[in-house]
């Protein structure tokens, strides 16, 4: 990736800036001033303009946001820039990049009858729970610069009133953007924990499960792409309104689950694929410490997600476990890995920070042993850097500090794993 961009007009790398032709860029803020001043210059002029209402783009030449085939990053760029966040998970990279690239170029293509239909490649991203499923869905969005919301499925079942709760995930999308309905429609949304709403039973007749098969029912209808009825919720930008209208046809959305308990309904369906000429030799190649990766749509029903569903994500990809490896690079290697953040904050006061590497294996060993994960790794830091950062920053004598593995180990005895355990981010 070259320099960040930065507004040509007020110099700050605003999150959203959109691109003119000749390479300048403009960011939502100066956009408004300069709205402003045009409103106010013509209110002067005494010919004021009405304030155009919010309408969803739907039948409308798409706005152009900066993104365009010249410009729009290639599914190699998409995979560097996620490679420089996530550790490992190649596969899922890969299959992320390519329909990422995909989903825009069909937003980019002419409106042409006579022209192949792209059609839309919602991704489902099955891994255990820490894996980096919505830090890979939150890079993308930060790489392409489109508003982008997190949703957790589990919520949507909680409600009583589910349609309400399903287009709540839009307001989420359209607070990332100020309420600027044209650009949340082309943007991407994560929904977390999509197993969770999964029918308890693969026959509907013995089980009534409302609730899981109600929200995947709702949840479908964004999925195909429809035009809904979005309450503006804190919208103060247009009181007046009672709802917004968001066509959700060109939104993206990444979906994630850890599916636990799935590699059952994998190991049954290739047990019973794998007969005859052949068979043997198939059954020894099969990967049984990590079935996760052989999953296909069939087992997606067999765990309870409704049909219709599994058919708007055609894309499926896994996301392994993170070995100690991983769990050691995610330590140092991504662009904003917690040591660095550490080093870069006291950086500022003047003062180097390292770390031995022995202690980044004991904080390793030590999440592993209790089962953090990755998530977990947060929490072990922050138990060990607290009074560092605390007493640092007021003592004029020291100028560099090693946290050494001697020093990790004497704060984690007082360390609260129980706590640890149940830190969510
Ligand atoms: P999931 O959505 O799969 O439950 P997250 O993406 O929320 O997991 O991961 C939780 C945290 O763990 C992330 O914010 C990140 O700090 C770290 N993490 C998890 N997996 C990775 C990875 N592959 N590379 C880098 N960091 C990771």
């Amino acid at each position: 990736m070259g320099k960040k961009p930065k507004c040509s007009f007020c110099g700050r790398d605003n999150v959203h800036l959109f691109s003119g032709k000749d390479g300048s860029y403009i960011c939502p803020d100066c956009i408004e001033s300069g709205h402003l001043l045009l409103m106010e210059s013509m209110q002067q002029e005494e010919a004021p303009e009405p304030q155009p209402k919010p309408t969803s783009s739907a039948g409308q030449p798409a706005p152009d946001f900066g993104l365009n085939l010249e410009t729009l990053p290639r599914p190699k760029d998409i995979k560097q820039f996620l490679d420089l966040y996530v550790i490992g998970q190649e596969e899922a990279k890969k299959y992320l990049s390519v329909a990422v690239y995909n989903h825009y170029k069909r937003l980019l293509q002419p409106k042409d009858e006579n022209e192949v239909e792209i059609e839309k490649s919602n991704i489902l991203l099955v891994g255990s729970t820490g894996t980096g499923k919505t830090l890979l869905a939150r890079t993308i969005a930060k790489m392409l610069k489109v508003p982008f919301a997190i949703v957790d499925a589990t919520a949507l079942t909680q409600a009583g009133y589910v349609g309400e709760d399903v287009e709540s995930l839009l307001t989420r999308l359209l607070q990332d953007c100020n309420y600027d309905i044209p650009q949340a429609e082309r943007g991407i949304v994560f929904i977390d924990e999509i197993d969770k709403i999964a029918r308890k039973s693969e026959n509907p007749s013995i089980t009534r499960d409302v609730s899981g098969e109600g929200v995947q029912q709702s949840l479908l209808k964004l999925l195909e792409g429809a035009l809904i009825n979005v309450p503006p919720e804190g919208g103060r930008k247009h009181p007046e309104q009672e709802f917004l209208h968001v066509e959700t046809k060109n939104i993206l959305f990444i979906c994630g689950g850890a599916f636990d308990g799935i590699e059952k309904k994998i190991a049954q369906r290739m047990n019973t694929q794998v007969v005859g000429f052949e068979a043997q030799e198939r059954k020894q190649k099969i990967d049984k410490d990590n079935l996760l990766q052989y999953i296909a749509p069939h087992d997606l029903k067999s765990f309870g997600l409704i049909p219709e569903i599994i058919g708007r994500l055609p894309i499926i990809t896994y996301l392994h476990p993170l070995d100690k490896q991983a769990l050691r690079n995610i330590l140092t290697e991504p662009k904003n890995a917690i040591t660095k953040q550490y080093e870069k904050l006291l950086e500022m006061d003047g003062i180097k920070l390292s770390f031995a590497p022995d202690m980044l294996d004991y904080i390793v060993d030590k999440a592993v042993e209790n089962k953090l994960g990755a998530r977990g790794l947060r929490g072990l830091m922050e138990s060990i850097m607290i009074d560092v950062m605390y007493e640092l920053p007021s003592d004029k004598q020291t100028d560099s500090f090693e946290v050494t593995r001697e020093y990790a180990e004497k704060k984690i005895e007082k360390a609260d794993f129980y706590k640890l355990k149940n830190t969510e981010e």
